[in-house]
Protein backbone atom coordinates (compact mmCIF):
# COMPACT_ATOMS: atom_id res chain seq x y z
CA UNK A 1 0.00 0.00 0.00
CA UNK A 2 1.46 3.77 -0.71
CA UNK A 3 1.79 6.13 2.13
CA UNK A 4 -1.29 8.30 0.82
CA UNK A 5 -3.19 4.85 0.81
CA UNK A 6 -1.98 4.02 4.30
CA UNK A 7 -2.97 7.60 5.95
CA UNK A 8 -6.29 7.22 5.02
CA UNK A 9 -7.94 4.05 6.21
CA UNK A 10 -10.38 2.09 4.96
CA UNK A 11 -13.66 3.97 6.25
CA UNK A 12 -16.14 1.10 5.96
CA UNK A 13 -15.36 -1.70 9.06
CA UNK A 14 -15.71 -5.21 8.04
CA UNK A 15 -17.11 -8.00 10.00
CA UNK A 16 -16.20 -11.33 9.44
CA UNK A 17 -18.45 -14.63 10.96
CA UNK A 18 -15.61 -17.34 12.34
CA UNK A 19 -16.02 -20.46 11.07
CA UNK A 20 -13.87 -23.52 9.66
CA UNK A 21 -12.52 -21.90 6.74
CA UNK A 22 -11.20 -19.08 9.06
CA UNK A 23 -10.53 -20.21 12.46
CA UNK A 24 -6.71 -21.22 12.09
CA UNK A 25 -4.22 -19.21 13.62
CA UNK A 26 -2.75 -18.33 10.39
CA UNK A 27 -5.81 -17.33 8.33
CA UNK A 28 -6.86 -15.08 11.37
CA UNK A 29 -3.60 -13.62 11.45
CA UNK A 30 -3.61 -12.53 8.01
CA UNK A 31 -7.23 -10.94 8.63
CA UNK A 32 -6.75 -9.05 11.46
CA UNK A 33 -3.01 -7.78 10.85
CA UNK A 34 -2.68 -7.85 6.42
CA UNK A 35 -6.32 -7.21 5.61
CA UNK A 36 -7.39 -5.24 8.53
CA UNK A 37 -10.72 -6.98 9.65
CA UNK A 38 -12.68 -5.12 12.45
CA UNK A 39 -14.91 -7.16 14.12
CA UNK A 40 -15.13 -11.05 13.88
CA UNK A 41 -18.57 -12.27 14.17
CA UNK A 42 -19.56 -15.49 16.38
CA UNK A 43 -22.73 -16.99 15.00
CA UNK A 44 -24.22 -19.00 18.14
CA UNK A 45 -26.83 -20.79 15.72
CA UNK A 46 -23.81 -23.17 15.28
CA UNK A 47 -20.83 -21.97 17.29
CA UNK A 48 -20.85 -24.59 20.81
CA UNK A 49 -19.30 -23.05 24.20
CA UNK A 50 -15.85 -24.66 24.13
CA UNK A 51 -15.77 -23.45 20.16
CA UNK A 52 -16.25 -19.43 21.83
CA UNK A 53 -13.99 -20.05 24.27
CA UNK A 54 -11.36 -21.25 21.87
CA UNK A 55 -11.51 -18.84 18.97
CA UNK A 56 -12.13 -16.15 21.39
CA UNK A 57 -8.46 -16.58 22.91
CA UNK A 58 -7.02 -17.37 19.82
CA UNK A 59 -8.08 -13.77 18.55
CA UNK A 60 -7.04 -12.33 21.72
CA UNK A 61 -3.57 -13.94 21.56
CA UNK A 62 -3.28 -12.63 17.96
CA UNK A 63 -3.84 -9.06 18.87
CA UNK A 64 -1.42 -9.62 21.73
CA UNK A 65 0.96 -10.72 19.62
CA UNK A 66 0.27 -8.36 16.53
CA UNK A 67 -0.84 -5.18 18.60
CA UNK A 68 -3.77 -4.89 16.66
CA UNK A 69 -6.84 -5.86 18.56
CA UNK A 70 -10.29 -6.43 16.85
CA UNK A 71 -13.67 -6.76 18.61
CA UNK A 72 -15.46 -10.02 19.09
CA UNK A 73 -19.58 -10.00 18.71
CA UNK A 74 -21.53 -12.76 19.49
CA UNK A 75 -24.93 -13.61 17.95
CA UNK A 76 -26.79 -14.61 19.86
CA UNK A 77 -30.20 -16.39 18.10
CA UNK A 78 -33.26 -15.00 20.00
CA UNK A 79 -36.64 -16.66 18.89
CA UNK A 80 -34.94 -18.37 16.13
CA UNK A 81 -36.51 -21.70 15.06
CA UNK A 82 -34.96 -25.06 13.58
CA UNK A 83 -35.04 -27.99 12.81
CA UNK A 84 -32.92 -30.85 14.65
CA UNK A 85 -30.31 -32.73 13.67
CA UNK A 86 -30.70 -35.67 10.61
CA UNK A 87 -28.21 -38.09 10.20
CA UNK A 88 -28.25 -37.67 6.40
CA UNK A 89 -30.13 -34.75 4.23
CA UNK A 90 -33.46 -35.78 3.71
CA UNK A 91 -34.13 -34.80 -0.25
CA UNK A 92 -37.70 -33.41 0.33
CA UNK A 93 -40.08 -34.41 -3.14
CA UNK A 94 -42.48 -31.94 -4.52
CA UNK A 95 -46.37 -32.94 -2.71
CA UNK A 96 -44.86 -34.56 -0.24
CA UNK A 97 -46.51 -35.61 3.26
CA UNK A 98 -43.75 -34.20 5.85
CA UNK A 99 -44.38 -33.81 9.59
CA UNK A 100 -41.91 -31.20 12.04
CA UNK A 101 -42.42 -33.39 14.79
CA UNK A 102 -42.28 -31.58 18.50
CA UNK A 103 -40.56 -33.22 21.46
CA UNK A 104 -40.80 -34.92 24.04
CA UNK A 105 -44.19 -35.01 23.18
CA UNK A 106 -43.10 -37.20 19.47
CA UNK A 107 -39.95 -38.52 20.64
CA UNK A 108 -38.92 -37.41 17.11
CA UNK A 109 -41.36 -40.06 16.02
CA UNK A 110 -43.42 -39.37 12.80
CA UNK A 111 -46.43 -41.83 11.45
CA UNK A 112 -45.00 -45.01 9.61
CA UNK A 113 -43.80 -43.85 5.93
CA UNK A 114 -43.87 -39.78 6.79
CA UNK A 115 -40.72 -38.54 6.95
CA UNK A 116 -40.22 -35.86 9.86
CA UNK A 117 -37.63 -33.77 11.72
CA UNK A 118 -38.01 -32.40 14.71
CA UNK A 119 -38.22 -28.60 15.49
CA UNK A 120 -36.16 -26.88 18.43
CA UNK A 121 -39.38 -25.33 19.62
CA UNK A 122 -42.62 -26.85 21.30
CA UNK A 123 -44.98 -23.83 20.91
CA UNK A 124 -44.85 -23.99 17.11
CA UNK A 125 -48.28 -25.75 16.89
CA UNK A 126 -49.92 -23.02 18.82
CA UNK A 127 -48.20 -20.47 16.93
CA UNK A 128 -49.24 -21.74 13.27
CA UNK A 129 -52.21 -22.45 11.45
CA UNK A 130 -53.40 -24.68 8.94
CA UNK A 131 -52.55 -22.71 5.46
CA UNK A 132 -49.53 -21.43 6.74
CA UNK A 133 -46.48 -21.18 4.86
CA UNK A 134 -43.30 -22.64 6.83
CA UNK A 135 -40.20 -21.51 5.32
CA UNK A 136 -37.33 -23.88 5.60
CA UNK A 137 -33.04 -22.93 5.35
CA UNK A 138 -33.28 -19.29 3.94
CA UNK A 139 -36.36 -19.82 2.24
CA UNK A 140 -35.15 -22.57 -0.25
CA UNK A 141 -37.70 -25.11 0.79
CA UNK A 142 -41.49 -24.32 1.18
CA UNK A 143 -44.18 -26.07 3.29
CA UNK A 144 -47.69 -25.76 3.62
CA UNK A 145 -49.51 -26.81 6.81
CA UNK A 146 -52.08 -29.01 6.39
CA UNK A 147 -52.85 -30.33 9.61
CA UNK A 148 -51.49 -30.10 13.54
CA UNK A 149 -51.84 -31.78 16.56
CA UNK A 150 -50.14 -31.58 19.96
CA UNK A 151 -47.20 -33.18 18.83
CA UNK A 152 -47.00 -33.16 14.95
CA UNK A 153 -47.06 -30.56 11.92
CA UNK A 154 -48.51 -32.30 8.98
CA UNK A 155 -47.05 -30.21 5.79
CA UNK A 156 -47.22 -30.74 2.10
CA UNK A 157 -44.01 -29.57 0.03
CA UNK A 158 -44.66 -27.21 -2.45
CA UNK A 159 -40.90 -26.23 -3.21
CA UNK A 160 -38.96 -29.29 -2.67
CA UNK A 161 -35.22 -29.11 -1.82
CA UNK A 162 -32.73 -31.13 0.64
CA UNK A 163 -32.97 -30.44 4.29
CA UNK A 164 -30.07 -30.75 5.94
CA UNK A 165 -29.50 -30.44 9.88
CA UNK A 166 -30.14 -27.35 12.26
CA UNK A 167 -31.85 -25.50 8.85
CA UNK A 168 -33.59 -22.13 9.99
CA UNK A 169 -37.75 -21.60 9.78
CA UNK A 170 -39.25 -18.75 8.91
CA UNK A 171 -43.09 -18.37 9.30
CA UNK A 172 -43.90 -15.07 7.61
CA UNK A 173 -46.28 -12.82 9.30
CA UNK A 174 -46.83 -15.14 12.17
CA UNK A 175 -46.05 -13.55 16.18
CA UNK A 176 -43.99 -16.12 17.39
CA UNK A 177 -44.29 -16.36 21.35
CA UNK A 178 -40.57 -17.32 22.25
CA UNK A 179 -38.81 -14.90 24.59
CA UNK A 180 -36.93 -12.56 23.08
CA UNK A 181 -33.68 -13.76 25.12
CA UNK A 182 -34.37 -17.30 24.92
CA UNK A 183 -32.55 -19.87 27.96
CA UNK A 184 -29.82 -20.83 25.22
CA UNK A 185 -29.33 -17.34 24.80
CA UNK A 186 -28.56 -16.83 28.35
CA UNK A 187 -25.89 -20.03 28.85
CA UNK A 188 -24.51 -18.54 25.27
CA UNK A 189 -24.37 -15.29 26.62
CA UNK A 190 -22.80 -16.26 30.61
CA UNK A 191 -19.80 -17.91 28.18
CA UNK A 192 -19.61 -14.37 25.99
CA UNK A 193 -19.76 -12.56 29.50
CA UNK A 194 -16.78 -15.14 30.64
CA UNK A 195 -14.99 -14.14 27.90
CA UNK A 196 -15.10 -10.71 27.77
CA UNK A 197 -17.08 -10.57 24.51
CA UNK A 198 -17.42 -6.76 23.70
CA UNK A 199 -20.73 -6.40 21.42
CA UNK A 200 -23.64 -8.93 22.15
CA UNK A 201 -25.84 -8.99 18.68
CA UNK A 202 -29.29 -10.08 19.40
CA UNK A 203 -31.67 -12.02 16.64
CA UNK A 204 -34.63 -11.14 15.60
CA UNK A 205 -34.93 -8.04 17.67
CA UNK A 206 -39.27 -7.38 17.10
CA UNK A 207 -39.79 -4.01 19.65
CA UNK A 208 -37.18 -2.03 22.24
CA UNK A 209 -38.39 -3.90 25.22
CA UNK A 210 -36.52 -6.64 23.34
CA UNK A 211 -33.29 -5.00 24.17
CA UNK A 212 -34.02 -3.88 27.39
CA UNK A 213 -34.27 -7.49 28.65
CA UNK A 214 -30.55 -8.22 27.31
CA UNK A 215 -28.98 -5.03 28.69
CA UNK A 216 -30.60 -6.01 32.35
CA UNK A 217 -29.37 -9.63 31.56
CA UNK A 218 -25.86 -8.10 30.72
CA UNK A 219 -25.55 -5.24 33.23
CA UNK A 220 -26.69 -8.19 35.89
CA UNK A 221 -24.18 -10.73 34.65
CA UNK A 222 -21.38 -8.06 35.15
CA UNK A 223 -21.35 -6.64 31.63
CA UNK A 224 -22.59 -3.37 31.90
CA UNK A 225 -19.50 -2.37 29.59
CA UNK A 226 -20.94 -4.66 26.61
CA UNK A 227 -22.52 -2.95 23.56
CA UNK A 228 -25.24 -4.59 21.45
CA UNK A 229 -26.49 -4.86 18.29
CA UNK A 230 -30.28 -5.12 17.34
CA UNK A 231 -30.57 -7.37 14.34
CA UNK A 232 -33.82 -6.52 12.18
CA UNK A 233 -35.33 -9.48 10.50
CA UNK A 234 -38.91 -9.36 10.45
CA UNK A 235 -41.91 -7.13 9.57
CA UNK A 236 -42.65 -6.31 13.42
CA UNK A 237 -38.93 -5.28 13.64
CA UNK A 238 -39.73 -3.18 10.82
CA UNK A 239 -42.91 -1.66 12.24
CA UNK A 240 -41.15 -0.91 15.46
CA UNK A 241 -37.81 0.19 13.47
CA UNK A 242 -37.34 4.20 15.38
CA UNK A 243 -37.57 2.76 19.07
CA UNK A 244 -35.35 -0.21 18.78
CA UNK A 245 -32.35 1.77 16.99
CA UNK A 246 -33.12 4.72 19.95
CA UNK A 247 -32.68 1.70 22.38
CA UNK A 248 -29.60 -0.07 20.31
CA UNK A 249 -25.81 0.68 20.76
CA UNK A 250 -25.89 -0.20 16.87
CA UNK A 251 -28.59 -1.96 14.11
CA UNK A 252 -27.60 -4.92 11.75
CA UNK A 253 -29.94 -5.13 8.51
CA UNK A 254 -30.12 -8.92 8.32
CA UNK A 255 -30.74 -8.90 5.17
CA UNK A 256 -31.08 -12.72 4.92
CA UNK A 257 -33.96 -13.24 6.83
CA UNK A 258 -35.51 -9.70 6.43
CA UNK A 259 -35.90 -10.83 2.58
CA UNK A 260 -37.39 -14.14 3.47
CA UNK A 261 -40.16 -12.71 5.98
CA UNK A 262 -40.43 -9.65 3.72
CA UNK A 263 -41.05 -9.89 0.37
CA UNK A 264 -37.81 -9.31 -1.20
CA UNK A 265 -38.74 -6.09 -3.52
CA UNK A 266 -39.21 -4.45 -0.62
CA UNK A 267 -35.36 -4.72 1.08
CA UNK A 268 -33.80 -2.14 -0.92
CA UNK A 269 -36.25 0.40 0.54
CA UNK A 270 -35.87 -0.83 4.05
CA UNK A 271 -32.34 -0.80 3.99
CA UNK A 272 -32.29 2.46 2.09
CA UNK A 273 -34.60 3.54 5.77
CA UNK A 274 -32.85 1.35 8.20
CA UNK A 275 -29.29 3.21 7.06
CA UNK A 276 -31.24 6.91 6.86
CA UNK A 277 -32.38 6.48 10.41
CA UNK A 278 -29.50 5.16 11.82
CA UNK A 279 -27.17 7.89 10.67
CA UNK A 280 -30.21 10.69 11.80
CA UNK A 281 -29.87 9.12 15.33
CA UNK A 282 -26.23 9.04 15.03
CA UNK A 283 -26.48 5.21 15.56
CA UNK A 284 -23.98 2.74 13.71
CA UNK A 285 -25.25 0.54 10.93
CA UNK A 286 -24.15 -3.15 9.90
CA UNK A 287 -25.26 -4.36 6.73
CA UNK A 288 -25.39 -7.95 6.39
CA UNK A 289 -25.64 -10.99 4.19
CA UNK A 290 -24.77 -12.20 0.73
CA UNK A 291 -22.87 -9.38 0.20
CA UNK A 292 -20.41 -12.03 -1.96
CA UNK A 293 -22.36 -14.72 -1.66
CA UNK A 294 -20.82 -16.51 -5.13
CA UNK A 295 -17.20 -15.97 -3.53
CA UNK A 296 -18.12 -18.90 -1.30
CA UNK A 297 -17.39 -20.85 -4.30
CA UNK A 298 -15.63 -18.74 -6.27
CA UNK A 299 -12.57 -16.57 -6.00
CA UNK A 300 -14.17 -13.34 -8.20
CA UNK A 301 -17.19 -10.99 -6.99
CA UNK A 302 -20.59 -11.16 -9.34
CA UNK A 303 -20.76 -7.43 -10.67
CA UNK A 304 -23.64 -7.74 -9.20
CA UNK A 305 -22.34 -7.95 -5.46
CA UNK A 306 -19.79 -5.15 -6.56
CA UNK A 307 -22.29 -3.16 -6.75
CA UNK A 308 -24.56 -3.89 -3.85
CA UNK A 309 -21.19 -3.58 -1.67
CA UNK A 310 -20.59 -0.25 -3.22
CA UNK A 311 -23.89 0.76 -2.64
CA UNK A 312 -23.32 0.03 1.12
CA UNK A 313 -20.59 2.14 0.98
CA UNK A 314 -22.06 5.20 -0.55
CA UNK A 315 -25.04 4.94 1.51
CA UNK A 316 -22.09 5.68 4.99
CA UNK A 317 -22.62 2.74 6.91
CA UNK A 318 -20.84 1.68 9.18
CA UNK A 319 -19.72 -1.39 8.76
CA UNK A 320 -20.07 -4.78 5.83
CA UNK A 321 -20.18 -8.20 6.91
CA UNK A 322 -19.39 -11.21 5.50
CA UNK A 323 -21.43 -14.47 6.89
CA UNK A 324 -21.09 -17.93 4.80
CA UNK A 325 -18.40 -16.40 2.83
CA UNK A 326 -15.75 -16.50 5.71
CA UNK A 327 -17.41 -19.32 7.81
CA UNK A 328 -17.60 -22.21 5.16
CA UNK A 329 -16.25 -20.10 1.73
CA UNK A 330 -13.43 -21.39 -0.23
CA UNK A 331 -11.51 -17.81 -0.82
CA UNK A 332 -12.43 -16.02 2.75
CA UNK A 333 -9.48 -13.88 2.35
CA UNK A 334 -10.38 -13.09 -0.94
CA UNK A 335 -13.66 -11.87 0.44
CA UNK A 336 -12.41 -9.50 2.96
CA UNK A 337 -9.52 -8.32 0.03
CA UNK A 338 -12.88 -7.31 -2.22
CA UNK A 339 -14.89 -5.47 0.63
CA UNK A 340 -11.31 -3.63 1.27
CA UNK A 341 -10.64 -3.12 -2.58
CA UNK A 342 -14.34 -1.69 -3.33
CA UNK A 343 -14.55 0.23 -0.40
CA UNK A 344 -11.23 2.07 -0.54
CA UNK A 345 -12.18 3.05 -4.36
CA UNK A 346 -15.66 4.56 -3.26
CA UNK A 347 -14.01 6.62 -0.21
CA UNK A 348 -11.65 8.23 -3.54
CA UNK A 349 -14.25 8.63 -5.72
CA UNK A 350 -17.52 8.08 -4.72
CA UNK A 351 -20.23 10.57 -3.93
CA UNK A 352 -21.74 9.79 -0.70
CA UNK A 353 -25.04 9.91 0.55
CA UNK A 354 -24.34 12.47 3.65
CA UNK A 355 -27.64 11.22 5.69
CA UNK A 356 -25.38 12.40 8.49
CA UNK A 357 -26.28 15.49 7.45
CA UNK A 358 -29.97 15.44 8.74
CA UNK A 359 -28.84 15.04 12.48
CA UNK A 360 -29.85 17.11 15.29
CA UNK A 361 -27.42 18.32 17.41
CA UNK A 362 -29.47 18.21 20.04
CA UNK A 363 -26.10 18.45 23.07
CA UNK A 364 -23.47 20.88 23.56
CA UNK A 365 -21.07 17.96 22.87
CA UNK A 366 -22.65 17.70 20.00
CA UNK A 367 -21.86 21.32 18.68
CA UNK A 368 -18.45 20.77 19.66
CA UNK A 369 -17.96 17.56 17.28
CA UNK A 370 -19.44 19.33 15.01
CA UNK A 371 -17.27 22.25 15.10
CA UNK A 372 -14.74 19.96 14.88
CA UNK A 373 -15.48 18.41 11.72
CA UNK A 374 -16.55 21.60 10.03
CA UNK A 375 -13.14 22.02 10.51
CA UNK A 376 -11.67 19.62 9.14
CA UNK A 377 -13.92 19.60 6.58
CA UNK A 378 -12.95 22.57 5.59
CA UNK A 379 -9.17 22.07 5.89
CA UNK A 380 -9.29 18.81 4.48
CA UNK A 381 -7.25 17.80 7.76
CA UNK A 382 -5.23 14.71 6.93
CA UNK A 383 -6.52 13.55 10.65
CA UNK A 384 -9.02 14.07 13.43
CA UNK A 385 -7.44 13.04 16.66
CA UNK A 386 -9.96 12.39 19.51
CA UNK A 387 -9.22 11.55 22.90
CA UNK A 388 -11.78 9.61 25.00
CA UNK A 389 -12.30 7.23 27.50
CA UNK A 390 -15.77 5.61 27.54
CA UNK A 391 -15.88 6.58 23.45
CA UNK A 392 -18.59 8.52 23.26
CA UNK A 393 -16.53 11.75 21.80
CA UNK A 394 -14.94 9.41 19.02
CA UNK A 395 -18.09 7.50 18.08
CA UNK A 396 -19.91 11.44 18.17
CA UNK A 397 -17.37 12.35 15.49
CA UNK A 398 -17.63 9.08 13.29
CA UNK A 399 -21.63 10.20 13.24
CA UNK A 400 -21.13 12.90 11.67
CA UNK A 401 -19.31 11.53 8.78
CA UNK A 402 -16.32 13.94 7.75
CA UNK A 403 -15.89 13.91 4.77
CA UNK A 404 -12.39 12.44 4.27
CA UNK A 405 -10.50 13.12 7.35
CA UNK A 406 -9.59 9.78 9.06
CA UNK A 407 -10.48 9.90 12.90
CA UNK A 408 -7.56 8.12 15.19
CA UNK A 409 -9.14 8.02 18.65
CA UNK A 410 -7.06 7.20 21.61
CA UNK A 411 -8.54 5.47 24.57
CA UNK A 412 -6.82 4.64 28.03
CA UNK A 413 -9.64 1.69 28.32
CA UNK A 414 -8.53 -1.43 25.84
CA UNK A 415 -12.38 -1.90 25.93
CA UNK A 416 -13.32 1.20 24.54
CA UNK A 417 -10.57 0.77 21.54
CA UNK A 418 -12.03 -2.57 20.42
CA UNK A 419 -15.44 -1.22 20.67
CA UNK A 420 -15.39 1.99 18.63
CA UNK A 421 -13.64 -0.55 15.46
CA UNK A 422 -17.39 -0.65 14.65
CA UNK A 423 -17.82 2.89 13.67
CA UNK A 424 -17.30 4.13 10.15
CA UNK A 425 -14.14 5.57 10.04
CA UNK A 426 -12.06 5.33 13.47
CA UNK A 427 -8.78 4.20 14.20
CA UNK A 428 -8.70 3.55 17.36
CA UNK A 429 -5.71 3.37 19.54
CA UNK A 430 -5.05 2.40 23.66
CA UNK A 431 -2.71 4.84 25.28
CA UNK A 432 -2.26 5.82 28.81
CA UNK A 433 -3.61 9.42 29.45
CA UNK A 434 -0.84 11.70 31.15
CA UNK A 435 -1.63 14.01 33.75
CA UNK A 436 -0.41 16.88 31.28
CA UNK A 437 -2.74 17.94 28.70
CA UNK A 438 -0.46 18.93 26.44
CA UNK A 439 2.28 15.56 27.29
CA UNK A 440 -1.19 13.25 25.95
CA UNK A 441 -0.91 15.42 22.51
CA UNK A 442 2.38 15.12 22.02
CA UNK A 443 2.57 11.46 22.50
CA UNK A 444 -0.72 10.86 20.41
CA UNK A 445 1.07 12.62 17.38
CA UNK A 446 4.18 10.79 18.45
CA UNK A 447 2.47 7.54 18.03
CA UNK A 448 0.86 8.69 14.48
CA UNK A 449 4.58 9.89 13.17
CA UNK A 450 5.86 6.27 14.31
CA UNK A 451 2.63 4.65 12.57
CA UNK A 452 3.21 6.62 9.24
CA UNK A 453 -0.21 8.37 9.45
CA UNK A 454 1.58 11.77 10.20
CA UNK A 455 4.19 14.16 8.33
CA UNK A 456 6.14 17.21 9.83
CA UNK A 457 3.41 20.62 8.59
CA UNK A 458 0.56 18.50 8.40
CA UNK A 459 -2.86 20.10 9.65
CA UNK A 460 -5.10 18.38 11.97
CA UNK A 461 -7.79 18.86 14.55
CA UNK A 462 -7.94 17.36 18.08
CA UNK A 463 -11.17 17.14 19.87
CA UNK A 464 -11.50 16.76 23.49
CA UNK A 465 -13.37 16.59 26.65
CA UNK A 466 -10.06 15.58 29.03
CA UNK A 467 -7.16 17.77 28.35
CA UNK A 468 -7.83 19.79 30.89
CA UNK A 469 -5.78 18.36 34.25
CA UNK A 470 -7.84 19.50 36.77
CA UNK A 471 -11.42 19.39 34.86
CA UNK A 472 -13.64 18.56 32.06
CA UNK A 473 -13.06 20.73 29.17
CA UNK A 474 -14.72 20.69 25.58
CA UNK A 475 -12.13 22.02 23.58
CA UNK A 476 -11.52 21.51 19.34
CA UNK A 477 -8.10 22.71 18.13
CA UNK A 478 -6.48 23.50 15.05
CA UNK A 479 -2.61 21.79 15.07
CA UNK A 480 0.16 21.64 12.65
CA UNK A 481 2.87 18.52 13.65
CA UNK A 482 6.02 19.71 14.45
P1 LIG B 1 -27.98 -14.80 10.62
O1 LIG B 1 -28.42 -13.27 10.60
O2 LIG B 1 -26.81 -14.96 9.72
O3 LIG B 1 -27.70 -15.05 12.03
O4 LIG B 1 -29.23 -15.48 10.14
C1 LIG B 1 -28.21 -12.44 9.50
C2 LIG B 1 -29.37 -12.39 8.54
O5 LIG B 1 -30.43 -12.95 8.79
O6 LIG B 1 -29.19 -11.70 7.52
MN1 LIG C 1 -30.87 -14.07 10.59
Amino acid sequence: MDLEQHRRPRRTKIIFTIGPSTDSEEILERLMSEYYVDICRINMAHADHEYVRTVVRRIRKIGDRTRRHIAIMMDVKGPEIRTGDVEKPIQLEPGEIFDFTIKPQSNGESGEEIRSVDVNYANLVNDVEVGSVVLVDNGLIRLEVLDKDHAHIRCKVIIPGELASRRHINLPGVKINLPSLTEKDKRDAKVGIEEGIDIFALSFVRESEDLRILRQYLDENGAQDARITAKIEDQQAISNLYEIIQQCDGLMVARGDLGIECPFEQLPIIQRKAVKACLTLGKPVIIATHMLESMIHNPIPTRAEVSDVANAVLEEADCVMLSGETTIGSHPVKCVEALNKIARNIDLHGQKADFAKNMALTTDKAKIQHSAVVMANELDAIAIICFTRSGAMARGVSALRPHSSPIFAFSNAPETVKQLRIHYGVTPFQMIFCTEPEATVGRAMDHLMQRGYLKLGDKVVVVSDILASDRVIDSVQLRTVD
